[in-house]
């Protein structure tokens, strides 16, 4: 390959980096600036001019997504096969290592990974052998501080409690955890990073081996390195390594897992001579755009600094959607992703992105309302997340005791005393006898086959199925499905554990509550019961699945995943105060940075065009918020900015788009907003939306006591008051 085609399509200073002599370097700059491009050049670089042999060289990515994407963009410019490369993630590329030195690395060649669900269960276990109560130390807690302190590279013995009981219990927890895992030859997320470093200062050989091999380490998102990654490669580089970090630190998103954005300040210490290399034209986006965002994160204090540019056009502003309710909100994004792809446009070029993973549920709906495909980037679909599952088994254990499946699910969650020997003989038996697990339970509490033990918790179990069941019979879908939450001890279960994911789990419980106020009943299922068609709802909703990888599909993500990912459309979703930021980032202000810097990534994203939407009340959580629009929709200078207006007259019927109805003249519905009527069932409420016509024709109601319904004009029998 031509030498001079590798640095074809890259400017001044990239070119610069891509062609350097042989030494380390810093590439830092703002979003878009063709960091991760410079990097794929420069491995390519090194191998054509430099004479590297791919053998030599080590490429350190964000996530695996990203390693393949690069080997792929590596072997098309430089036309090779990157096969002996290693090119993966901190945690792929650590494991690879100990897989090959497992005896160095004092491990049994069988060592398996634990993920953070089964280091949760060990834990447990761990805590009760302790006697140590639960409640005192949730388990998530002790989680996070054994992969903390791993993440730091400490060790138990590297560890001074001091004289305080509660770090002192937590270090004997962490003490009594690695034995295990030891023993049982198993390795969690934070021990592989930590194993593989200790590899390095033990074994002598092993290093020097690595150090001989890898003589060009590069590594992409650097400002998201925390203290281990940043020493493992700071060890393998020794002195004589040359290593290329590219980042941003105005992208650093990951403090409050322990990323130190200052390993950028000390790589430049540490490698003294690097040298830096800005990039400051932006290829992503037009100039709306990207002059919106440089002035949202202007507004941070001690950022190195830098200045975008782009020779881009203005292209269209940032349109600002201020919506009704998450209803509204979500009808709006999908309305306008429907526009695109009658237009022609691909779905996978659309984004949305949303701070919590809660907030996925109301557009999942909507998306699966207008059939239009999607796919949660980085995570699960609403109704198959853990904790819903859970949810859901009670309500139709609630429903139908016979469900064995439920049962199985939720017997022993929350931890009640219903071990796995209970459970064999209530299976055998129940296998048997042909009975379901239920029925089974009566039997043996008749015939005394279980202990009295085993024998108390089960009952206690189906005490609290039967009580939930008769405390619900009068109540109301949502009011059933918040008492459930509660009295099945799911919800406490979640709110004793710390850490992101636990308070994301109590999060969706809440929107669950949420999901069932603002169900409404298909038509043909009036006579089902409407506990029976919501969990039929939610069953058919999980068995969608997710759409398969070659299926063009909408892309919903968090603002996190969306890191170093780019797309031609992109909404930004309930930009709102309390939300994003989020009500924990106000509270601490040292974190209203992080949240700023995660809104200029998520802007960032966007190559053509932004949308930004805020709802004006919002149900989120199973509560319902007024809220305020972000203050960092305030920082975006009005000139990037152009505010959507609601239609308030309708002149002719086809124009009335149904997403963006808030009239206020009776439409074809009949019904005109904020107008009060009457329902047999849900009594009083005021009208929020209309859409459709004739026998189409439907209406959204916010009723008093039982929350926003969409209900068909036809059949509701809405009378006006
Ligand atoms: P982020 O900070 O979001 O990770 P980045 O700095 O890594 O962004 P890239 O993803 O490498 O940026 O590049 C952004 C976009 O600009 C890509 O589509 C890339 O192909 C394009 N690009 C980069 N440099 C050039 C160039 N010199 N000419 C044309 N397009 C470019
Ligand atoms: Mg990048």
């Amino acid at each position: 390959m031509d030498v001079s085609s590798l640095l074809d399509g890259l400017n001044d200073e990239q070119r610069e980096a891509v062609g350097a002599p042989q030494s380390s370097m810093l590439v830092l700059a703002g979003a878009g600036s063709g960091k991760t491009r410079v990097l794929t050049h420069r491995i390519a670089w090194l191998m054509q001019v430099e004479q590297q042999s791919p053998y030599s060289i080590l490429a350190v990515t964000f996530t695996n997504k990203a390693a393949a994407e690069m080997r792929e963009r590596v072997e098309k410019v430089s036309g090779s096969n990157m096969g002996r490369m290693w090119i993966g993630t901190f945690h792929g590329l650590a494991h690879r290592l100990l897989r090959t030195h497992y005896k160095d690395a004092n491990l049994p060649q069988t060592f398996q990974i634990i993920d953070s669900d089964d280091q949760l269960r060990l834990i447990k276990r761990i805590l009760k052998s302790l006697h140590l109560d639960e409640k005192q130390y949730p388990p998530r807690q002790a989680q996070g501080y054994i992969n903390g302190k791993k993440d730091q590279g400490l060790r138990p013995k590297h560890i001074d409690a001091g004289g305080f009981p509660i770090e002192q219990n937590l270090l004997q927890i962490y003490q009594v955890y690695q034995e295990s895992c030891d023993r049982a030859g198993l390795v969690d997320f934070a021990e592989i990073l930590l194993r593989a470093h200790e590899l390095w200062l033990n074994k002598p050989h092993v290093l020097q081996h690595y150090q001989d091999r890898f003589k060009n380490i590069l590594v992409d998102e650097f400002q998201d390195t925390n203290a281990i990654q940043y020493a493992w490669i700071r060890v393998l580089a020794g002195d004589s390594a040359n290593v290329m970090i590219v980042g941003d630190d105005d992208q650093s998103i990951y403090g409050w897992r322990g990323a130190q954005v200052e390993n950028l300040h000390k790589f430049l210490v540490d490698f003294p001579k690097a040298e830096t290399i800005r990039l400051e034209q932006n290829y992503r986006s037009t100039g709306h755009i990207l002059k919106a965002s440089n002035e949202l994160i202007a507004n941070n204090p001690e950022r190195l600094g830098k200045k975008l540019w782009t020779e881009d056009k203005d292209g269209e502003q940032i349109s600002l959607y201020c919506a009704f309710n998450e209803m509204d909100e979500a009808r709006f994004i999908v309305g306008r992703i429907n526009d695109w792809h009658d237009m022609g446009g691909d779905l996978s070029s659309c984004a949305i992105l949303y701070r919590s993973n809660a907030q996925s549920r109301v557009l999942e709906e909507a998306l699966l309302h207008k059939g239009l495909a999607y796919r949660i980037y980085g995570g699960l679909r609403f109704f198959e997340r853990q904790e819903i599952k859970d949810a859901m088994s009670y309500l139709r254990l609630i429903n139908n005791k016979d469900d064995d499946a439920a049962f199985e699910r939720v017997v022993n969650t929350p931890a009640r005393g219903i071990g796995g020997r209970t459970l064999d003989i209530l299976r055998s038996t129940a296998r048997q006898q042909e009975l379901t697990l239920w029925q089974t339970c009566l039997r043996a509490l008749e015939e005394k086959l279980l202990s009295g033990r085993a024998a108390n918790a089960v009952r206690g179990f189906m005490d609290l199925i039967v009580e939930m069941q008769q405390d619900t019979d009068e109540m109301t879908l949502h009011r059933t499905t918040d008492h459930v939450i509660r009295e099945s001890g799911l919800k406490a279960m979640y709110e004793a554990e710390k850490g992101e994911k636990a308070r994301s789990r109590v999060e969706n419980l809440d929107e669950l509550v949420t999901a069932a106020r603002t169900f409404i009943m298909p038509e043909d299922s009036e006579d089902m019961g409407e506990l029976n068609a919501f969990l039929s709802h939610a069953a058919l909703e999980a068995g969608e699945g997710q759409a398969d990888a070659f299926t063009d599909a909408v892309q919903l993500m968090t603002l996190h995943s969306a890191k170093g990912l780019e797309f031609p459309v992109v909404f930004m979703s309930g930009v709102e105060e309390g939300i994003f930021p989020s009500q924990m980032a106000m509270d601490e202000g040292d974190r209203l940075d992080e949240e700023r810097r995660l809104c200029y990534v998520g802007m960032t994203r966007a190559m053509e065009k932004l949308y930004i939407t805020y709802a004006e009340t919002r149900r989120i959580y199973g509560r319902e918020n007024f809220a305020r629009p972000s203050r960092f929709i305030k920082e975006i200078p009005t000139e990037h900015v152009e505010e959507i207006r609601l239609k308030t007259q309708v002149t002719a019927p086809q124009r009335a788009k149904p997403s963006f109805s808030r009239s206020t003249v009776v439409n074809d519905t009949g019904f005109k907003i904020g107008q009060s009527v009457m329902h047999q069932k849900f009594g009083e409420g005021k009208v929020t939306g209309t859409e459709g016509s004739g026998a189409q024709a439907r209406v959204q109601v916010n009723f008093f006591d039982v929350g926003s319904k969409w209900l068909v004009v036809a059949y509701a029998r809405l009378e006006t008051c």
